[in-house]
């Protein structure tokens, strides 16, 4: 029913939510707000794609976002928490306050044109393999279409996008966290490219990364060795430790390294050598418990090679905690909107792009599905994880991406920047939108995610970074 658009006085009162057609009708506002700004957005994105700014430096991906929330009549604050390129852009006054997050960081060391074969970049250093320029530009469209429902209902409170700089290992939400920037906030709404359609609520593993850094005494390999101390000794001999070490951690710990500086040449004992390890667990406790472990097999690397090391936690995240109660309002809104069917023309795009996938692929028909609502694991980590303990938060996928392709890939890179990219973005930015406005017109759901929350964190929890008191690592992309 679509007809009613007018108040019934009852009793003296002007009676609008309550009329059967009404709700629908600003729903479809909402929807079609969106649907307008297609082609603006589109660019937006692919914009963003183009630019693939690292990690604490998207500055000029920030910039453009900010201008949108802006000139939509945001208030903006920028480089909060100590990071240039984070900012909070806010509408309303008072609460409720409901928050969405906008990530827009690409990755290093891998890139891609926007087609079905593999053709890397020789122009660029970095893509949005993780699709962080969907991210950012899908949250800002919802922010905007959830302000102007705001402006056209009278509705109360505030509507928040937070720009999130560096997820991809910079952690900058954890900063934001620390710094109190969620502390009035009641519901955090978030999403993320994928490969499915899906509002299940999910977990993550808690994680914490480090360098150790060995110094030794160079020397002539050969013409004088037993002058020489080797950092790569050092590294070595702490990785052989670490190696040894996975037989006594918990089952579902995962520890991954990669040596950064190995030396420069075999006839030159190195002086210097760099280690960049990860630590994973389910539970950010272990996690905490695992790394002194690691601390001791680095220092009894050291001294038994005669090198000395140092160490610097580069970023560390806790592991998400889900809120039922605000995943059930995600999944019937995703449900409401539906997936996505593609045009002939991305039908060929994702047919050619298929076999460089491998084999066991779900359907291309996946894209149009929306995932039974359940509890999913998850094997890597985030940085919305930490927002999850401080606030109720919740998320989605969207099929941005060809079903069956992983994150963090040329295939996830190069949809990101097509129409497919664009149409699951969309799918996000109704989703949350509607989402959000679901949360302003019902306090009881808001009560519920918090009572749900303090359950889950328990009576004693007081958060603390797992990363410490260190500073955004804002040089951590620097070569
Ligand atoms: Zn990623
Ligand atoms: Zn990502």
């Amino acid at each position: 029913m679509r007809t009613l658009r007018s108040g019934v006085l009852i009793g003296g009162l002007v009676v609008l939510a309550t009329m059967p057609g009404r709700g629908q009708d600003q729903t479809q506002a909402v929807l079609d707000s969106i649907e307008a700004r297609r082609d603006h957005y589109a660019q937006l994105a692919r914009r963003i794609w183009d630019l693939a700014e690292v990690g604490y430096r998207e500055t000029e991906s920030a910039a453009l976002l900010q201008q949108e929330l802006r000139s939509a009549g945001f208030r903006i604050e920028t480089g909060v928490a100590g990071m240039p390129t984070s900012f909070v852009a806010s509408y309303g006054e008072g609460q409720p306050v409901i928050a969405i997050l906008a990530e827009y960081d690409a990755l290093p060391g891998i890139t891609q044109d926007a087609v079905a074969d593999r053709k890397p970049l020789a122009t660029k250093d970095a893509g949005h393999a993780c699709g962080h320029n969907l991210f950012g530009t899908g949250s800002t469209a919802a922010g905007i279409a959830v302000k102007e429902w705001m402006a056209r209902s009278g509705a109360k409170g505030t509507i928040r996008v937070y720009g999130t700089p560096a997820e991809e290992g910079g952690a900058g939400k954890v900063y934001m966290v620390r710094g109190g920037l969620f502390r009035d906030v009641d519901a955090v709404l978030h999403w993320h490219a994928g490969a499915r359609n899906d509002a299940s609520p999910g977990s993550s593993l808690a994680n914490l990364s480090a360098k150790f850094r060995f110094r030794g005494l160079s020397a002539h390999a050969a013409g004088a060795p037993e002058r020489g101390r080797s950092a790569l000794d050092g590294v070595e001999a702490f990785n052989h430790m670490a190696n040894l070490m996975r037989e006594h951690v918990p089952e579902d710990t995962r520890i991954h390294y990669v040596i950064t500086n190995g030396g420069a040449a075999p006839n030159v004992v190195p002086d210097f050598a760099e280690v960049y390890y990860y630590v994973r667990h389910p539970d950010a406790k272990q996690v905490a418990e695992i790394f002194p472990r690691l601390l001791k097999a680095a220092e009894g690397a050291a001294m038994g090679t005669g090198t000395t090391v140092e160490h610097e936690i580069i970023h560390a995240v806790y592991s998400m905690l889900r809120s039922d109660a605000l995943a059930r309002v995600m999944d019937r809104n995703l449900r409401k909107i539906g997936g996505i069917q593609y045009t002939a023309e991305e039908q060929a795009f994702a047919e050619r792009i298929r076999p460089s996938l491998g084999s066991d692929l779900p359907p291309v028909t996946e894209a149009g599905r929306i995932e039974p609502f359940e509890l999913k694991e998850a094997g890597g980590s985030t940085d919305v994880a930490d927002v999850s303990w401080v606030v109720p938060t919740t998320g989605l996928y969207t099929a941005t991406w060809v079903p069956g392709t992983p994150s963090h890939s040329w295939q996830a890179l190069a949809t990101s920047g097509t129409s497919i990219g664009v149409k699951g973005m969309l799918v996000a930015a109704k989703t949350l939108s509607l989402t959000a406005i679901d949360l302003f017109k019902d306090a009881r759901t808001l009560g519920e995610a918090k009572a749900e929350h303090r359950k889950r964190v328990g009576p004693d929890f007081v958060y603390t970074a797992l990363l410490g008191n260190r500073p955004p690592p804002l040089d951590y992309r620097a070569k």
